[in-house]
């Protein structure tokens, strides 16, 4: 007697089934993974979507609750395990698994409990997905991104950190509340190390191709009557505020994560202000990865964009490289 699924469904094709186009895995389901995953769903840019975390319960828990969303998603297939062979034939995989800042503590303070962790993690993702990207979120991003990227044996195009993706997107947000415009409307970077030396360039933030600081030559320097450098010491210091009011930041981090995805996903070559290997630039002269306006597309970092910078922006460059290099270098098991 035929089965009401063999009287229901004639097969036509044969054979197994397509492998996924477009997987994505996000390692870690705290709050800035889901997040992510939240966000990368409504954007309908992936047919498999695979989470990992160490943390068993909340992982099938995490996994459950989303799979019981698919009627409203574009998604197909939602998996999750410990093991990494979930993970097999990712082109993204986004690692936000690690340790929280904690209120008050220092993004560079996380570091050596981090590196423990991707230690286990990254030859896994490699092992399962060798022709992936890899978006690293965890903190501090960029000393992770340069550890993940050591890790991993990649080439440094396949290894990208999220970076000052945030702070930009922070930094044009606070900037277009002042000017009474959309943040969209509002075109400037901010550059280098994601945190606390990060680097606003003002020679570049314009209005509809307006220079501000034509307008204002003094704009971001300590001469300026107008204060407009509040706006940046109001990026660095937006993440120790939202912490200390809900004890985490996610939602912005996971927007902006998205949208790399998309780019990454679609091969838009969009430029976005994200940590690469910044070796030989600016007078750089160490391995670190900072972040500057990159073309992103399918392969990863397609390009870097070779801004006009002020000396004192490259000054701070290359500060932001000196103070990373300064912890990298004392890292072990590289
Ligand atoms: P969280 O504590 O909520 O989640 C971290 C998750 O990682 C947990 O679910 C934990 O179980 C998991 N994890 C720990 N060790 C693991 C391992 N070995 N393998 C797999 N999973 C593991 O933290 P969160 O709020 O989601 O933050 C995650 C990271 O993202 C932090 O490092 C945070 O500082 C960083 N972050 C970065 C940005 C950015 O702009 N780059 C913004 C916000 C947060």
């Amino acid at each position: 007697m035929a089965s009401v699924m063999q009287k229901l469904i004639t097969p036509l094709a044969s054979g197994p089934a397509e492998p996924p186009r477009n997987k994505v895995t996000i390692v870690g389901v705290g709050q800035v993974g889901m997040a992510c995953a939240v966000s990368i769903l409504l954007r309908e840019l992936t047919d498999e979507l695979a989470l990992v975390d160490v943390v068993e319960d909340r992982l099938k828990g995490e996994m459950l609750d989303l799979q019981h969303g698919s009627l409203f998603l574009k998604t197909p297939k939602i998996v999750a395990d410990k093991d990494y062979s979930v993970t097999a034939n990712s082109r993204i995989v986004v690692v936000t698994a690690g340790v929280r800042q904690q209120e008050g503590e220092s993004r560079l303070n996380l570091v050596q409990r981090n590196v423990n962790i991707f230690k286990h993690i990254i030859p896994q993702i490699v092992k399962y997905s060798p022709d992936c990207i890899l978006v690293v979120v965890s903190n501090p991003v960029d000393v992770l991104t340069y550890v993940t990227w050591k890790l991993s044996g990649l080439p440094k195009h396949r290894v990208i950190g999220s970076g000052t993706n945030l702070d930009s997107a922070r930094f044009r947000y606070i900037m277009a509340e002042k000017l009474g415009i959309h943040s969209s409307s509002f075109n400037g970077y901010i550059l280098g190390e994601h945190g606390d030396s990060s680097v606003p360039v003002w020679s570049g933030a314009n209005v509809a191709g307006v220079s501000l600081q034509k307008l204002n030559p003094d704009i971001g320097t300590d001469k300026d009557s107008e204060n407009w450098k509040d706006a940046h010491k109001m990026v660095v210091d937006s993440a120790y505020e939202v912490i200390k009011l809900k004890g985490y930041t996610n939602w912005a981090i996971g927007l902006s994560v998205a949208d790399l995805t998309e780019t990454l996903v679609k091969n838009l070559n969009r430029v976005h202000p994200v940590s690469t290997m910044v070796k030989g630039m600016y007078g750089i002269g160490e391995e670190v990865y900072l972040s500057l306006p990159c073309v992103l597309n399918s392969s990863g970092v397609g390009s870097v964009v070779n801004m006009t910078l002020t000396d004192d922006e490259i000054g701070q460059l290359k500060k932001s490289a000196d103070t990373l290099w300064g912890i990298q270098k004392d890292l072990k098991d590289l």
